[in-house]
Parts: structure tokens; sequence; C-alpha cells
């Protein structure tokens, strides 16, 4: 072949392959781009969160920025919890993170540890025997109070516990009256230790002061779970994978019938204390004599009340769940950080009838920038009414009586949503006497 034709060929053969290589590696470089600019404003939005548990910690010098952690991540579908900022992997949400360890595993160059606390907030870890019991001989912990997240560990957890508290029987049988075993929490751990002292043949009570279901119960509507399978006792292997909050709750609501196991529920677990050979526990109906306590409350504490009259009524919650069930009604909420905040403005962003907010404080200074923003446009909006400074004092059937400006105004109303902060795990764990171990972004 003449030369002139073998150089086109080459050339031609050039530009066969190098032409895709450039498209790829320029849509490469644009999604790279896109996603660094949506890590950055997720970064923006969620301020100064910090993880409520375990979570990645993501060493930069290591990282390559391969995006393999942000891809492996189960809750990458409902937020940007994983991120790409200046090339690096960066954990950009994380309140949203809740530990499930996918990030680490997948990364290929051990860029991440799964770590507890961070230097700016340290969280207390009880520390625990590898039986599960705490400082304080006969206290148990389970769950995600001992720094193990996700629903299987906790099952498993809570099974475990219990299997180790059934073996304190052996020194014979608590005295009349005398619980076996007190369980606090009817979350994933203390409902598989709850189905075990059932199993068992043990003298238990369980005392719960929301609802069956835990932190399930407070998941968004139609939150898609991702669990792995469980031995849970009475029920056998549970083979979840990837279900939904409603059929995961309904599972569970239709296993507490089915094993006939009791649970107390609105009661809430004031103080516990030792007596001798026992502990004397005291809740807000009753007081309990018991041999050992399982402690399965998570870490996400108990909401502060307000102590009025009319705070009983059903109407009355402490988290929001779903804006869009307060369609057509109104709404007061009551508090002045970010998830007061948050609660009102998306409340009134789904198409309330009229929401209220109602804050003791003369300003917002604890909320983000962006929630006040949110606030501020629902309010010119005409779609709610904020009153600082004051104070509610009744809450009715259909009316709430509040305290501003020196008078009281009674404000019609279907729903109140109390968002006033709450009393931390740890702070419980110091009063009664269990050992705490702070950590600071170490394992
Ligand atoms: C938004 C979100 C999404 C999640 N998604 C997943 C997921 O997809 N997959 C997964 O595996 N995990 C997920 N998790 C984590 C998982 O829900 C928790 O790790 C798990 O529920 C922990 O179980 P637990 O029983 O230890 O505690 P919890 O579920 O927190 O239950 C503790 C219970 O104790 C009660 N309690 C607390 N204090 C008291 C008291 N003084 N008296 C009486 N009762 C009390 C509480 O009301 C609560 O019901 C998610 C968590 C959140 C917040």
């Amino acid at each position: 072949m003449p030369r002139i034709g073998v150089v086109a060929m080459d050339a031609l053969t050039w530009l066969f392959y190098l032409v895709p290589a450039l498209v790829l590696l320029l849509w490469h470089a644009r999604r790279r781009r896109r996603l660094e600019r949506i890590s950055i404003a997720a970064q923006e939005k969620t301020g100064a969160a910090e993880p409520a548990s375990i979570h990645p910690a993501i060493n930069p010098t290591r990282c390559i920025g391969c995006k393999s952690c942000i891809k492996a991540c189960p809750e990458q579908a409902h937020h940007d919890v994983l991120g790409l900022v200046g090339g690096r992997a960066v954990l950009v949400s994380p309140g949203d993170c809740i530990g499930h360890g996918a990030c680490k595993t997948a990364c290929p160059v051990n860029a991440i540890t799964l770590v507890f606390g961070s230097e700016r907030r340290g969280v207390d870890i009880p520390v625990v025997t590898p039986h599960f019991e705490s400082s304080v001989p006969g206290m148990f912990i389970a769950g995600e109070l001992g720094g193990m997240g996700l629903i299987r560990n906790a099952l498993e957890q809570g099974r475990q516990a219990m299997e180790s508290i059934a073996t304190r029987r052996s020194g014979g049988a608590a005295a009349n009256g005398t619980l076996d075993v007190l369980i606090v929490g009817a979350g994933p751990a203390g409902f598989a230790a709850t189905l075990t002292a059932k199993m068992k043949g043990m003298r238990y009570v369980t005392i719960e002061q929301e609802s069956l279901g835990g932190a399930v119960f407070q998941y968004p509507r139609g939150k898609l779970v991702m669990t792995a399978p469980a031995n849970v006792p009475l029920l056998g292997k549970v083979n979840f994978r990837q279900t939904s909050k409603e059929a995961l709750l309904q599972f569970w609501v239709d296993a507490e019938k089915k094993t006939d196991i009791k649970i107390n529920y609105k009661e809430r677990v004031e103080d516990i204390a030792r007596n001798g050979d026992t502990f004397t526990v005291k809740t807000s109906k009753a007081t309990y004599q018991t041999r050992s306590v399982l402690l399965a409350i998570g870490r996400r504490g108990t909401p502060r009340k307000l102590g009025v009259p009319g705070e009983e009524m059903s109407k009355v919650v402490y988290r929001l769940i779903d804006p869009e069930q307060y369609a057509g009604q109104e709404v007061l909420v009551v508090g002045g950080g970010d998830s007061a905040l948050e609660a009102a403005a998306s409340i009134a962003e789904a198409g309330s009838k009229g929401v209220v907010l109602s804050y003791r404080g003369a300003e917002f200074d604890r909320a983000k920038a962006r929630n006040r923003e949110r606030i501020q446009s629902a309010a010119s909006n005409g779609k709610m009414k904020v009153l600082m400074k004051s104070n509610i004092k009744q809450i009715d059937d259909k009316a709430v009586a509040i305290e501003h400006e020196g008078s009281t105004v009674s404000v019609d109303n279907d729903a109140v949503i109390v968002s006033a902060g709450g009393v931390l795990p740890s702070e419980f764990l110091k009063r009664i006497g269990i050992n705490v171990e702070t950590k600071r972004g170490q394992e």
C-alpha cells in the first residue's frame, strides 16, 4: 500500500478510538462536576448536623475519589449522605448517616474507618462486657444505645443480652412480685429481648414510652428499609432484606399478636435505683421491683414535654413523621430549634389549613439560616403565623390557649407537634450510675 494510504488508515484508526474515548472522558468529567455541585449543596443544607451513631471517617490522603463508597451507601437513594468535594469522598450529610458501614467495605484503598462522635461533639458509649452487662451489675444494654446501630444488630443483641440475663436465674427464683427482668424500650432490640424472655418463661415487663418499632416507627412514610436476615426467637428466621417501613411494622404488630407478648405502651421509665439485690424502677405510671434491667432505649432520647393540661390527648405528638397527614388541618408547632422549624415549614408547604409556630424565645438563634428563611417565606405567604415569646397554657379538643404579649389567645387547632428538645440517653445513663466512654471520632 502506498505510504499516504497507510498514514490515512492510521489516522482513521486513531480517530476511531480517540473520539469515543474523549467523549467518554468529557461525559465522566461532567458527571463528576455535577456530583460535586450536588454534594456542596447537601453540605450547605445540613450545616453542622452530627451523626447520631457510628459513621465513616474518610482519610482524604488515601481517598482516590472513585465513588465506590457513594454507590455502596444504601441510604443514598433517599439523601445525599456521602458526596464528592474537591475530588475526595466526604460525609456531606452526617445527620442522615445511620451506620450501615457499606462504604467501608466498598472502599478499594482502605480510606474509611467507622468511628463514634467527632472532635466537635463527643458521643457517650456505655462500657459493657461481652455479655452486654454494664458497669452496674444486673443492668444490661442492647441495640443502638451500646453503639451498634441497624435493625439486624439490634435484634441480635436483644436476643443475646436476654440469654445472658436468663443465666442469672440459676441463683434461684426471684422473690414473689419481683420480676426476672424489666425491659426498657420496644424498638428492634427490646422486641427481640421480649420474645426471648417469653420463650424462656421469664417473669418480664416491657415498658415503651411511645409505640412498637422504636426508631422504625419514626421513619418517613414509605421509607425503603435495608436490612439483613436475622434469627428472632419464637418466630424463627426472618428473611427481610429490602422492605418498607409499613411492611416491617405490620410484621412486628402481627408477631406481637401471634406470640402474645405483653408490652406496656405510653409508659416512660424515669428512674432506676439499686435496692440490695434488686432494682426499683420508677415509671410514669408505676413502680417495679426487678432482678435485672435491660436498657434497649436507642440513642434518640426522650422528648421534652410541655407539662400543660390536655397534653395527654392523642392529637399531641413529639415528632413529625409525615407532613402530608396534616393537609387541611390547623396545626400548632411548639419549639424554636431546627426540628421545630423544619416541621412547621414542611407542614405549611404540604397544604395544611394553617400553621401556628409558638416559641418562648425572642429569636430563632439556634436554627440554621435555611430553616429561618423557610419560616419567613411561609409567614409572608400567609401560610403560617409565628408567635415569638409565647407559652402554651392549655390544650383542648378543638383549640389551644397560648399566652402571648401579656394576654391569652385561643387558637383553633386540630393537631399539636411539640419539638422542644429532649433528654439524651447519655444524661439518663450517667444519672443511673452507668460508666460511659466519650468517643471523639474514635473506633
Ligand atoms: C431515619 C432512619 C432510617 C433508618 N434506616 C435504617 C435501615 O434502612 N436499615 C437499618 O438496619 N437501620 C436503619 N436505621 C437504624 C435503626 O432504625 C436503628 O439502629 C434501630 O432501630 C435501633 O434499635 P434499638 O431497639 O436499639 O433502638 P430504637 O429503635 O431507637 O428503640 C428504642 C425505644 O426505646 C424507647 N425508649 C427510650 N427511652 C425510654 C424510656 N425512658 N422509657 C421507655 N421507653 C423508652 C423509645 O421510645 C424507642 O421506642 C434507621 C434509623 C433512622 C433514624
